[in-house]
Protein backbone atom coordinates (compact mmCIF):
# COMPACT_ATOMS: atom_id res chain seq x y z
CA UNK A 1 0.00 0.00 0.00
CA UNK A 2 3.02 2.01 0.37
CA UNK A 3 4.05 2.28 -3.60
CA UNK A 4 5.18 5.38 -4.73
CA UNK A 5 3.97 7.50 -7.59
CA UNK A 6 3.91 10.67 -9.51
CA UNK A 7 7.42 10.22 -10.56
CA UNK A 8 9.49 9.50 -7.64
CA UNK A 9 8.66 12.40 -5.70
CA UNK A 10 7.02 10.27 -2.78
CA UNK A 11 9.33 9.70 -0.05
CA UNK A 12 6.73 7.23 2.47
CA UNK A 13 7.37 7.22 6.12
CA UNK A 14 8.34 4.00 7.44
CA UNK A 15 5.96 5.24 10.75
CA UNK A 16 2.84 5.00 8.68
CA UNK A 17 0.96 2.10 9.46
CA UNK A 18 -1.74 -0.43 7.97
CA UNK A 19 -5.09 1.42 7.11
CA UNK A 20 -7.40 0.04 9.98
CA UNK A 21 -11.30 -0.39 9.39
CA UNK A 22 -13.00 1.37 12.24
CA UNK A 23 -16.45 1.31 10.74
CA UNK A 24 -17.79 -1.04 8.00
CA UNK A 25 -21.13 -0.24 7.91
CA UNK A 26 -21.31 1.21 4.60
CA UNK A 27 -22.19 5.41 4.39
CA UNK A 28 -23.63 6.46 1.60
CA UNK A 29 -21.69 9.44 1.70
CA UNK A 30 -19.49 9.55 4.68
CA UNK A 31 -17.91 12.79 4.89
CA UNK A 32 -16.54 15.71 7.40
CA UNK A 33 -15.10 13.57 10.19
CA UNK A 34 -13.85 15.85 13.25
CA UNK A 35 -12.14 15.04 16.13
CA UNK A 36 -14.53 15.51 19.39
CA UNK A 37 -12.25 16.14 22.20
CA UNK A 38 -14.81 16.16 24.95
CA UNK A 39 -16.19 12.54 24.22
CA UNK A 40 -12.92 10.91 22.09
CA UNK A 41 -15.17 10.07 19.44
CA UNK A 42 -14.63 11.20 16.00
CA UNK A 43 -17.74 12.74 14.44
CA UNK A 44 -18.76 12.56 10.86
CA UNK A 45 -21.65 12.61 8.63
CA UNK A 46 -23.15 10.92 5.87
CA UNK A 47 -24.62 13.15 4.10
CA UNK A 48 -27.32 11.76 1.88
CA UNK A 49 -28.20 9.26 4.54
CA UNK A 50 -28.89 12.63 6.57
CA UNK A 51 -27.06 10.81 9.96
CA UNK A 52 -24.28 12.65 12.23
CA UNK A 53 -22.23 9.36 13.30
CA UNK A 54 -20.64 9.86 17.02
CA UNK A 55 -17.66 7.05 16.80
CA UNK A 56 -15.74 6.17 19.68
CA UNK A 57 -11.84 5.85 18.81
CA UNK A 58 -11.06 3.11 20.96
CA UNK A 59 -14.41 0.30 20.80
CA UNK A 60 -15.64 1.53 17.40
CA UNK A 61 -19.23 2.11 19.08
CA UNK A 62 -21.21 4.29 17.42
CA UNK A 63 -23.98 6.67 18.11
CA UNK A 64 -26.31 8.29 15.54
CA UNK A 65 -28.22 11.19 15.27
CA UNK A 66 -30.91 11.50 12.53
CA UNK A 67 -30.48 15.23 11.09
CA UNK A 68 -34.22 16.85 9.29
CA UNK A 69 -32.37 17.51 6.06
CA UNK A 70 -28.99 16.62 4.01
CA UNK A 71 -25.92 17.27 6.31
CA UNK A 72 -22.94 18.81 4.92
CA UNK A 73 -20.52 19.46 7.81
CA UNK A 74 -20.57 19.87 11.24
CA UNK A 75 -18.17 20.99 14.23
CA UNK A 76 -18.17 20.91 17.68
CA UNK A 77 -20.38 24.02 19.22
CA UNK A 78 -18.03 25.49 22.52
CA UNK A 79 -22.00 25.95 24.53
CA UNK A 80 -22.54 22.35 23.45
CA UNK A 81 -23.50 19.46 20.62
CA UNK A 82 -22.20 20.49 17.27
CA UNK A 83 -23.10 23.43 14.76
CA UNK A 84 -23.94 21.50 11.28
CA UNK A 85 -24.44 23.06 7.96
CA UNK A 86 -27.50 21.54 7.24
CA UNK A 87 -29.58 21.58 3.44
CA UNK A 88 -30.97 25.07 4.18
CA UNK A 89 -28.46 27.07 6.29
CA UNK A 90 -26.88 26.03 9.62
CA UNK A 91 -28.54 24.82 12.84
CA UNK A 92 -28.05 23.52 16.26
CA UNK A 93 -27.42 19.51 16.71
CA UNK A 94 -27.29 17.55 19.08
CA UNK A 95 -28.11 19.47 22.70
CA UNK A 96 -31.55 19.44 23.05
CA UNK A 97 -33.60 19.55 19.93
CA UNK A 98 -32.25 20.39 16.56
CA UNK A 99 -32.53 23.94 16.13
CA UNK A 100 -32.17 26.21 13.08
CA UNK A 101 -29.63 29.51 13.85
CA UNK A 102 -30.02 30.46 9.79
CA UNK A 103 -30.86 29.80 6.24
CA UNK A 104 -29.11 31.62 3.87
CA UNK A 105 -30.97 33.29 1.25
CA UNK A 106 -29.47 31.35 -1.60
CA UNK A 107 -30.97 28.21 -0.46
CA UNK A 108 -33.17 26.11 -2.71
CA UNK A 109 -34.10 22.39 -3.46
CA UNK A 110 -31.08 21.82 -5.81
CA UNK A 111 -28.24 22.87 -3.43
CA UNK A 112 -26.86 21.78 -0.46
CA UNK A 113 -24.30 22.25 1.94
CA UNK A 114 -21.21 20.51 1.98
CA UNK A 115 -17.69 21.02 3.44
CA UNK A 116 -17.20 23.27 6.38
CA UNK A 117 -14.62 23.75 9.70
CA UNK A 118 -14.54 26.28 12.30
CA UNK A 119 -11.64 29.03 11.65
CA UNK A 120 -8.86 29.93 14.58
CA UNK A 121 -11.37 32.57 15.50
CA UNK A 122 -14.16 29.99 15.99
CA UNK A 123 -16.23 31.02 13.11
CA UNK A 124 -17.86 27.97 11.24
CA UNK A 125 -17.84 28.09 7.39
CA UNK A 126 -19.50 26.05 4.76
CA UNK A 127 -19.57 25.99 1.07
CA UNK A 128 -22.29 24.68 -1.00
CA UNK A 129 -23.34 22.62 -4.19
CA UNK A 130 -25.64 21.73 -6.70
CA UNK A 131 -26.52 18.31 -6.74
CA UNK A 132 -26.70 18.71 -10.64
CA UNK A 133 -23.15 20.19 -10.03
CA UNK A 134 -23.89 23.14 -11.94
CA UNK A 135 -20.53 25.04 -12.66
CA UNK A 136 -20.85 28.44 -10.29
CA UNK A 137 -23.83 27.84 -8.61
CA UNK A 138 -22.59 27.44 -5.60
CA UNK A 139 -20.68 29.74 -2.83
CA UNK A 140 -18.90 29.51 0.43
CA UNK A 141 -20.22 31.53 3.50
CA UNK A 142 -18.93 32.45 7.42
CA UNK A 143 -21.12 31.77 10.33
CA UNK A 144 -19.76 34.67 12.48
CA UNK A 145 -20.27 34.40 16.62
CA UNK A 146 -24.01 35.92 16.18
CA UNK A 147 -24.90 33.19 13.91
CA UNK A 148 -24.80 35.93 10.90
CA UNK A 149 -24.20 33.98 7.47
CA UNK A 150 -22.26 36.00 4.77
CA UNK A 151 -21.64 34.99 1.81
CA UNK A 152 -17.78 35.24 0.94
CA UNK A 153 -17.14 33.62 -2.07
CA UNK A 154 -19.29 33.42 -5.33
CA UNK A 155 -18.95 31.54 -8.36
CA UNK A 156 -18.38 28.02 -6.69
CA UNK A 157 -19.06 24.61 -8.11
CA UNK A 158 -18.50 22.00 -5.14
CA UNK A 159 -17.03 23.93 -2.51
CA UNK A 160 -14.63 21.23 -0.47
CA UNK A 161 -11.92 21.15 1.81
CA UNK A 162 -10.62 24.42 4.15
CA UNK A 163 -8.56 24.56 6.91
CA UNK A 164 -6.27 27.24 8.23
CA UNK A 165 -2.18 27.41 8.47
CA UNK A 166 -0.86 26.89 11.82
CA UNK A 167 -0.02 30.28 12.53
CA UNK A 168 -3.66 31.34 11.45
CA UNK A 169 -2.87 33.87 8.64
CA UNK A 170 -3.79 31.73 5.72
CA UNK A 171 -6.96 29.79 4.32
CA UNK A 172 -6.48 26.63 2.32
CA UNK A 173 -9.60 25.94 0.41
CA UNK A 174 -11.01 23.21 -2.56
CA UNK A 175 -13.54 24.27 -5.47
CA UNK A 176 -13.58 20.49 -6.46
CA UNK A 177 -13.94 20.85 -10.71
CA UNK A 178 -10.17 23.06 -10.27
CA UNK A 179 -8.55 20.24 -9.33
CA UNK A 180 -6.36 21.84 -7.14
CA UNK A 181 -5.96 23.54 -3.48
CA UNK A 182 -6.22 26.88 -3.30
CA UNK A 183 -5.24 29.68 0.01
CA UNK A 184 -5.54 32.68 0.74
CA UNK A 185 -4.30 35.41 2.88
CA UNK A 186 -6.65 35.12 6.12
CA UNK A 187 -7.10 37.79 8.71
CA UNK A 188 -8.01 36.25 11.92
CA UNK A 189 -9.41 39.13 13.15
CA UNK A 190 -12.50 39.61 10.66
CA UNK A 191 -12.51 36.72 9.12
CA UNK A 192 -11.57 38.90 5.42
CA UNK A 193 -9.64 36.50 2.63
CA UNK A 194 -7.68 38.03 -0.20
CA UNK A 195 -4.91 37.27 -2.54
CA UNK A 196 -6.32 33.67 -3.77
CA UNK A 197 -3.66 31.82 -5.33
CA UNK A 198 -2.83 28.17 -6.30
CA UNK A 199 -1.05 26.21 -3.74
CA UNK A 200 -1.16 22.62 -5.04
CA UNK A 201 -2.45 21.49 -8.50
CA UNK A 202 -3.64 18.25 -8.08
CA UNK A 203 -3.08 16.27 -11.73
CA UNK A 204 -6.73 14.90 -13.26
CA UNK A 205 -5.28 11.37 -13.36
CA UNK A 206 -5.05 11.21 -9.62
CA UNK A 207 -8.38 11.83 -8.52
CA UNK A 208 -10.49 14.82 -7.43
CA UNK A 209 -9.81 16.91 -4.71
CA UNK A 210 -12.12 16.43 -1.88
CA UNK A 211 -11.92 17.22 2.13
CA UNK A 212 -8.55 18.29 3.58
CA UNK A 213 -6.87 18.77 6.62
CA UNK A 214 -3.24 20.57 7.75
CA UNK A 215 -1.09 18.40 10.28
CA UNK A 216 1.01 19.98 13.39
CA UNK A 217 4.06 20.09 10.96
CA UNK A 218 1.86 22.34 8.24
CA UNK A 219 1.91 19.51 6.23
CA UNK A 220 -1.56 19.31 3.83
CA UNK A 221 -3.67 15.85 3.83
CA UNK A 222 -6.03 16.00 0.99
CA UNK A 223 -8.46 13.03 0.28
CA UNK A 224 -8.41 12.09 -3.53
CA UNK A 225 -12.27 11.34 -4.58
CA UNK A 226 -11.84 8.74 -7.18
CA UNK A 227 -8.29 8.53 -6.68
CA UNK A 228 -8.34 5.87 -3.61
CA UNK A 229 -5.81 7.26 -1.85
CA UNK A 230 -4.61 10.23 0.76
CA UNK A 231 -1.73 12.86 -0.03
CA UNK A 232 0.08 14.46 1.91
CA UNK A 233 1.49 17.92 0.73
CA UNK A 234 4.61 19.70 2.09
CA UNK A 235 6.15 22.28 1.31
CA UNK A 236 4.14 22.41 -2.37
CA UNK A 237 5.96 18.84 -2.63
CA UNK A 238 4.19 15.17 -2.47
CA UNK A 239 5.34 13.78 0.55
CA UNK A 240 3.10 10.48 1.12
CA UNK A 241 0.92 8.44 -0.24
CA UNK A 242 -1.79 6.49 1.82
CA UNK A 243 -3.72 4.01 -0.76
CA UNK A 244 -6.87 3.17 0.41
CA UNK A 245 -9.27 0.17 0.04
CA UNK A 246 -11.84 2.14 -1.75
CA UNK A 247 -12.11 4.55 -4.56
CA UNK A 248 -13.94 7.59 -3.09
CA UNK A 249 -12.36 8.59 -0.28
CA UNK A 250 -13.70 11.99 0.67
CA UNK A 251 -12.08 13.49 3.63
CA UNK A 252 -9.95 13.49 6.55
CA UNK A 253 -9.37 14.52 10.38
CA UNK A 254 -6.51 13.74 13.01
CA UNK A 255 -8.19 12.23 16.25
CA UNK A 256 -6.78 9.97 19.10
CA UNK A 257 -6.06 11.00 22.41
CA UNK A 258 -2.02 11.90 21.08
CA UNK A 259 -3.87 13.43 17.51
CA UNK A 260 -1.82 10.82 15.37
CA UNK A 261 -4.54 8.93 13.96
CA UNK A 262 -5.38 9.90 10.32
CA UNK A 263 -9.52 9.36 10.38
CA UNK A 264 -10.64 9.03 6.63
CA UNK A 265 -14.41 8.68 5.83
CA UNK A 266 -15.58 7.49 2.22
CA UNK A 267 -18.69 6.90 -0.35
CA UNK A 268 -20.00 3.78 -2.09
CA UNK A 269 -22.72 7.04 -3.72
CA UNK A 270 -22.21 6.25 -7.78
CA UNK A 271 -20.50 2.32 -7.45
CA UNK A 272 -22.27 0.08 -9.66
CA UNK A 273 -22.67 -3.62 -8.43
CA UNK A 274 -19.19 -4.69 -9.91
CA UNK A 275 -17.80 -1.69 -8.27
CA UNK A 276 -19.79 -2.33 -5.10
CA UNK A 277 -18.29 -5.69 -5.09
CA UNK A 278 -14.82 -5.18 -5.66
CA UNK A 279 -15.25 -2.72 -2.70
CA UNK A 280 -17.19 -3.99 0.04
CA UNK A 281 -15.65 -1.33 2.72
CA UNK A 282 -16.89 1.47 0.42
CA UNK A 283 -18.63 4.23 2.62
CA UNK A 284 -16.52 2.96 5.85
CA UNK A 285 -14.59 5.10 8.26
CA UNK A 286 -11.02 3.92 8.52
CA UNK A 287 -8.10 4.97 10.45
CA UNK A 288 -4.18 5.00 10.21
CA UNK A 289 -1.39 5.77 12.54
CA UNK A 290 0.08 8.33 10.92
CA UNK A 291 3.10 8.81 13.51
CA UNK A 292 2.67 12.50 12.55
CA UNK A 293 0.00 14.64 14.66
CA UNK A 294 -2.66 16.67 13.89
CA UNK A 295 -3.99 19.90 15.50
CA UNK A 296 -6.85 19.90 17.89
CA UNK A 297 -10.49 20.55 16.33
CA UNK A 298 -11.69 23.84 16.36
CA UNK A 299 -14.76 24.60 17.94
CA UNK A 300 -17.35 26.82 16.91
CA UNK A 301 -17.91 29.60 19.66
CA UNK A 302 -21.12 31.13 18.78
CA UNK A 303 -25.07 31.47 19.66
CA1 LIG B 1 -16.41 16.76 0.58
Amino acid sequence: MHDPVEGGTVTVSDRIAAVETVVAAGAELGEGPIWDARSGRIAWVDILGRRIHLTDSVTGATESIETPLQVGAIAPRAKGGFVAALQDGFWVMGDGPARRIATVPEARPGLRFNDGKCDPAGRFWAGTMAYDQAAGAAALYRLDAEGRPTRVIDGVTISNGLDWSIDGTAMYYIDSPLHRIDVFDFEPATGEIANRRIAIQIPRETGTPDGLTIDADGGIWVALWGGGAVHRYLDGRLDQVIKLPVSKPTSCAFGGAELDELYVTSASQGLSDTDRRAQPLAGALFRIRTGIRGLPARSYIGV
